[in-house]
């Protein structure tokens, strides 16, 4: 899938792209399209980005006032509905939306630029919602965000996550199809072991 970051210069300092840009990126692939909202007011634009073709749309929950309501929304347009927690924000906070969800993405650096270090407790945090979606009987998915390369990702998938965004770790490496392949493969052998 495509993961796209979604920024608006008030939720966090920098600035990306808006639904035109995801209308075009729609044009050009068929690949799942996974809308990373980081900006104020999600539940104003999510129609847009699902009209624009995102697939899955994920909001913070530290930017929605109903929570509740803006998943609802995600759904009724027929997109897939994820949760965001900022790394300071407990797992915890999910006890009673996690039904609702159908995927939450932990951030495991502070939201608004590439590039940046994998805060280790992220990894405790994603045990911790393993173990309640367990606990639950929940078969939603786990997606990290943020640091994460070749050398760390072993654990990431150990502790639970399904869904990893990169971006340095593959734009940034000599050959990013060749890393995409290889990260595949380190994921998927940590997720063999696990099991
Ligand atoms: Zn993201």
């Amino acid at each position: 899938m495509l993961h796209l970051d979604v920024m608006d210069g008030h939720f966090v300092p920098n600035l990306t792209i808006g639904p035109p840009v995801v209308e075009s990126i729609r044009k050009t692939t068929r690949a799942h399209l996974d809308v990373h909202l980081m900006i104020e007011n999600p539940d104003r634009y999510v129609g847009a980005f699902a009209r624009a073709g995102a697939n899955s749309i994920s909001v913070h929950y530290e930017a929605c006032r109903h929570l509740d309501a803006v998943l609802g929304l995600i759904r009724a347009e027929g997109a897939q509905a994820g949760v965001v927690l900022n790394p300071a924000t407990p797992v915890g906070m999910l006890q009673d939306i996690l039904e609702v969800a159908d995927y939450v993405l932990l951030m495991s650096v502070n939201p608004g630029f590439g590039g940046q270090t994998l805060i280790p407790y992220v990894l405790e945090k994603a045990r911790q919602l393993d173990r309640m979606r367990r606990e639950k009987r929940l078969a939603l998915p786990i997606e990290i965000d943020g640091g994460v390369h070749r050398d760390n990702l072993a654990d990431v998938v150990r502790a639970g996550c399904d869904w990893i965004v990169t971006g340095s770790a593959v734009f940034h490496s000599p050959n990013p199809e060749a890393t995409v392949r290889e990260m595949r493969e380190i994921a998927a052998h940590a997720a063999a072991v696990e099991c």
